[in-house]
């Protein structure tokens, strides 16, 4: 079954402890959307400018990514800038350009309207909301946020919490829009806002599925060597509900199963810049690592 995806797709320069890279795809959409077709089609809707070319368009509709809701505005593409530090986990935005995508208003096409599955990738809260709406079959939704939306939009997100199924938030994120120090208690609190269950990310130290009728937790993917850890919550997100998707199921087991998948696509991301080990590797790949990670958290 389709997921329709609405978020940035982006140009992104990036700087770790070990390396850097400039101009390289980037965009909450564009990983989940890598993410999630490894699992069933996706429906991407977006804007662009006029630098972004169609290579990376041509690519995803490789994967069966239907692009036909990205938009080509005039302008130049949304950029972000970021610097690593040797933790990982601490992440620094240098610069944020959002060009195409300030008065960005989404059209969602009339043939992704009657999508079930839907995720509002991190992008304003009120863009989010105005695709929302125009989902009209949708039965399943899922959400992801950042501090800046936290910080500045934070009457669009607690409306937009009231119309989602689950929503991915990491603990710094939680901890801002609850108030709460402890994790468990902000999780607890954003279930009072609205979803059905929270997936809350510790970056490598794994993530928690909490909800009112499920509790789970998993440690990361162990990899050998971490590149970039950019886009790791947008593929996590892309792996999890790209599965639920395609096995047409949203039950407690299921949602375990997804975490997994969702765990495995993330560790994918990490190893390389940019979707460039996302697009090297195939189905199976994940089903092997898949395989590791379930006999890891096994008895
Ligand atoms: P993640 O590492 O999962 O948080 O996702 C990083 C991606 O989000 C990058 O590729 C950025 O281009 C994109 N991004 C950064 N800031 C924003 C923003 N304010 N709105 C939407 N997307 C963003």
């Amino acid at each position: 079954m389709t997921v329709v995806a609405v978020g940035t797709l982006a140009f992104d320069s990036i700087e770790t402890p070990y390396d850097r890279r400039a101009d390289a795809l980037g965009g909450s959409a564009t990983y989940f959307a890598y993410a999630a077709s490894f699992f069933t089609p996706v429906q991407l809707v977006g804007v662009v400018g006029e630098d972004f070319g169609d290579a990376h368009l041509e690519a995803l509709r490789r994967r069966g990514v239907d692009t036909s809701g990205v938009e080509i505005a005039k302008g130049k593409s949304f950029r972000w800038s970021g610097r690593y530090e040797a933790d990982w986990n601490t992440r620094h935005t240098l610069d944020t350009q959002l060009n195409v995508f300030e008065h960005f208003d989404p059209k969602v096409p009339q043939a992704f309207r009657s999508s079930p599955f839907v995720f509002l990738a991190n992008a304003a809260p009120d863009i989010q909301l105005k695709a929302l709406t125009q989902c009209t079959g949708k039965r399943f939704v899922m959400a992801d946020t950042m501090n800046l939306w936290i910080d500045i939009a934070k009457d669009g997100l607690l409306e937009l919490l009231r119309h989602v199924d689950g929503v991915v938030l990491n603990d710094e994120e939680a901890r801002l829009l609850t108030g709460e120090r402890h994790l468990l208690r902000a999780a607890r609190k954003v279930l009072d806002l609205g979803p059905r269950f929270v997936v809350l990310k510790k970056g490598e130290h794994g993530a928690f599925l909490i909800g009112s009728d499920v509790h789970f937790a998993l440690p990361a993917y162990p990899v050998d060597t971490v590149v970039d850890p950019t886009g790791a919550g947008d593929s996590f997100a892309g792996g999890f509900l790209g599965y639920l998707a395609s096995v047409r199921n949203t039950d407690p087991r299921t949602l375990r199963r997804a975490m997994l998948y969702g765990t495995v696509t993330a560790s994918y991301c990490v190893e390389g810049f940019s979707v460039e080990t996302l697009g090297a590797i195939d189905r199976s790949r994940v089903e092997a690592r898949f395989n590791e990670l379930f006999s890891l958290v096994s008895l």
